[in-house]
């Protein structure tokens, strides 16, 4: 069954609220993601391409998605205690990023060009 962001979003955080985990400030909620983002990199480190996980075994791919799932708890309470809503800026930022990366351009030439530059222009 799926479920949409919003779906998902409360569904943690009455998870955390039925265990009392209130006390949070939002350091402590980066913290964990970055914890978490380091717990899913380990099964990523020193893997040069996707054609190899074709190698990973059902049980990685078990600890993989759990890891996935670590990050998106915490960055959803992160989100909501912001009170931001993913779902709302998600459909406001799509079409920002469609006008930046046009279908069809040529990102190689365009990455050649920030590397060059030496400019950070890909987040400005
Ligand atoms: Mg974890």
């Amino acid at each position: 069954m799926s479920k949409s962001i919003s779906e998902l979003t409360q569904i943690i955080v009455d998870f955390a609220e039925k265990r009392g985990w209130k006390n949070e400030n939002p350091s402590h909620l980066l913290n964990a993601i970055y914890i978490e983002l380091a717990e899913l990199g380990e099964h990523y480190q020193w893997k040069n391409d996707f054609s190899k996980y074709e190698t990973i075994s059902e049980d990685e791919k078990t600890e993989i998605g759990f890891e996935f799932v670590d990050v998106i708890f915490y960055l959803f309470r992160l989100a909501h205690n912001s009170e931001i809503n993913i779902e709302e800026y998600f459909d406001k930022k799509l079409p920002k990023l469609e006008e930046k990366y046009k279908v069809g351009t040529d990102y190689g030439k365009a990455h050649r060009e920030y590397r060059e530059s030496g400019k950070n222009k890909r987040y400005e």
